[in-house]
């Protein structure tokens, strides 16, 4: 019989970034007795990198703002894929949220008269993003770290989950391992929220850190969960180009909302070239008009720049193509143009985007407030993920919760920037809430011996193989350069058909896959362990981009480059058959009730 530690809470929440960290929250919040497991330090999760903001209509900045215009810039954003019913909780609720994180503490920038100050973004109509300058993530993993430890939850920390284990139908706890001695845990609990994050790692240029591997994702599917719109994958438009040792890690949009803007080898500014027909009414004619704009003239449209990410990455992407790239095959992003706008211009840029200049001086010698930044598109983000109900935040499986970039719903085919943090702390505390409601119903219960034994027999299997020739890191290397040669930004029939083989084929490599040495910090074990989501995510993923035969939000078919009606109708399901198998359904979108249809017709203009 295999080793383990037994665990016991009411409501198990693995991640603890903002969504894991609101969850849990909420949930202790009830009384109920909450665990939270986190593959690396407290407070390290991915929440920690947002750098531009949190989405809501407080209106601090333009009175014009409000919920229904939020929820009409979310919907046009996602193109009309998102679940509506996520959209209209997220836009009406995301406020209040904010409003509470400062009065746990968080500092936000403020306007002259001492509110919290919000800033442009793309594809939102007003100023709607709260901040604190380039930092935002870190104040509000930070509040929210605060809040939670002083309600008593239990933190499991550098301790990453391998497996959900199922009491009948429903999910019961988790087998999970310690990184710094390799020892098990058997995590039992009435309800259990993934609040895991993303997916970067399954490409190779990606503004993602390690932990990004699709665990949540992947965990889901093995217990019975559906995923739903994986082929909506976001690549950010700036990522940084160079030297190769940072390529990808992001450079905020921040940097267009505080009048950034984008040239070529030319010095022209080409996004004014391409301006899709849903948003020209909306968009800036003159460069002069859309740096009023970003200056908070309200009688001014956003300038081209400030359009939604799969369009700003695909005109880069075609810049470069065509020729007119930057030495090191992307674009630039001047903001040291402002200077000669701006009295104290250079000091204004350092104030305003503090993470930003630091970023570009010391990890490329480059100081932003007097050079343009090279920028092109990374792999930043997944609109997919667990299909969930929109008000509880269940999934398909009983007990199973999910929120925050795992669950999929809110952002369709799209998402808007700034609309990730508020969703974590809408949909964080909506999933904390009905778990801990549901675990008062289904208490925690002794899973079998026997599942628990095979977890953790299946998380060893690779130090069995300690003399093969296969090498955890080297297939993660290939699948990753793959995924992102013929799964990216453009996408194609015949290059995904030969991704899909070559994900079969690396999944076959990485069952033989061994490690050597033991179980304390051993990062070959845990790169092998990380392989099967890996292979799962980019999977579903590439099943989904060949079923969407259209181009729409963030995922772009150069086979077929436009968008198809009738592709609009429904979003694609991806569930594990009963032999193992990837299934697909095509699900119909439900009827968006006429209020919230009259909404999207009233801000149309
Ligand atoms: C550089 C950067 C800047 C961004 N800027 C913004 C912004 O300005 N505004 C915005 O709205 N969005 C922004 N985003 C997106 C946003 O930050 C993320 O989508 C969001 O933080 C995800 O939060 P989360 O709570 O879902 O997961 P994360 O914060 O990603 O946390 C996931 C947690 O799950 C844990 N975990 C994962 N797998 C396991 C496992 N198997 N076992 C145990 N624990 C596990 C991790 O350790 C971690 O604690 C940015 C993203 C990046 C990368």
């Amino acid at each position: 019989m295999a080793e383990y530690e037994r665990v016991e809470h009411d409501v198990l929440v693995i991640g603890a970034g903002g969504a894991g960290l609101r969850a849990a929250i909420a949930a202790a919040a009830t009384g109920a007795r909450v665990g939270l497991v986190c593959k690396s330090l407290l407070g390290k999760a991915h929440t920690v990198m947002a750098e531009g903001g949190v989405a809501a209509a407080l209106a601090n900045v333009d009175d014009r703002d409000s919920w229904r215009v939020h929820f009409a810039d979310t919907m046009r954003g996602g193109q009309y894929m998102n679940n509506w019913r996520m959209a209209e909780l997220h836009a009406r609720e995301a406020p209040d949220r904010v409003r509470e994180l400062e009065a746990w503490g968080a500092v936000f920038d403020r306007t002259s008269d001492g509110r919290i100050l919000q800033r442009n973004f793309g594809g939102h109509r007003y100023p709607r993003l709260a901040h604190v300058g380039d930092r935002t993530g870190l104040e509000m993993i930070r509040t929210l770290q605060d809040h939670a430890i002083h309600l008593g939850i239990d933190v499991h920390m550098e301790v990453t989950v391998v497996q959900l284990l199922k009491d009948g139908d429903r999910v019961a706890g988790a087998m999970a391992y310690d990184r710094e001695r390799g020892r098990f845990k058997l995590f039992s609990s009435g309800a259990v929220v993934l609040a895991t994050g993303g997916i970067g790692r399954a490409f190779d240029i990606t503004s993602n850190s390690w932990e990004y591997t699709g665990d949540g994702h992947s965990l889901a599917y093995d217990a019975g969960a559906e995923l739903v719109d994986m082929e909506f994958v976001q690549f950010h438009p700036t990522g940084m180009v160079w030297p190769p040792s940072v390529k990808g890690i992001l450079v905020t949009e921040g940097v267009r909302g505080e009048g950034g803007v984008l040239r070529n080898n030319q010095g022209k500014r080409f996004m004014f070239d391409d301006i899709p027909d849903n948003y020209k009414t909306q968009t800036a004619d003159t460069e002069e008009e859309g740096w009023r704009y970003t200056q908070g003239d309200k009688n001014a449209r956003r300038p081209p720049e400030l359009l939604t990410r799969d369009h700003v990455a695909r005109c880069i992407q075609r810049e470069v193509r065509e020729g007119r790239g930057s030495p090191h095959g992307g674009v630039f992003l001047d903001i040291a143009w402002i200077k000669s706008r701006i009295p104290k211009g250079a000091e204004h840029i350092r104030k305003k985007l503090p993470s930003m200049y630091h970023q570009f001086m010391q990890l490329a010698n480059i100081d932003i407030t007097e050079v343009p930044m090279e920028v092109g598109p990374t792999t930043h983000y997944i609109m997919g993920g667990i299909w969930v109900d929109g008000d509880t935040q269940m999934s398909n499986v009983p007990g199973l919760f999910a929120a925050g970039e795992c669950a999929a719903g809110l952002h369709g085919a799209n998402r808007l920037g700034g609309n990730s943090l508020s969703d974590l702390l809408v949909f964080g505390k909506r999933a904390g809430e009905y778990a801990a409601e549901f675990a008062k119903e289904h208490t925690a219960t002794t899973m079998t011996s026997t599942d628990a034994d095979d977890a953790v027999a299946s998380a060893l299997a690779p130090f069995g193989r300690a003399g093969s020739p296969e090498a955890p890191y080297a297939i993660q290397h290939e699948l990753q350069g793959m995924m992102q040669k013929l799964v990216g930004i453009v996408r194609e029939e015949g290059e995904m058909r030969q991704a899909l083989d070559g994900v079969a084929a690396l999944r076959e490599r990485s069952q033989a896959v061994g490690v050597h040495g033991n179980r304390e910090y051993n990062p070959g074990w845990h790169t092998a362990l990380d392989l099967h989501h890996l292979m799962t995510v980019s999977e579903a993923i590439t099943r989904a981009a060949l079923e969407r035969k259209e181009s729409r939000g963030g995922h772009f078919r150069d086979d077929y480059p436009d968008k198809d009606a009738a592709y609009a109708k429904f979003n694609i399901v991806l569930r594990k058959g009963s032999a193992g198998e990837m299934e697909l359904e095509r699900r119909e979108i439900p009827p968006m009730p006429d209020e919230l249809k009259a909404i999207i017709e009233e801000q149309k203009s």
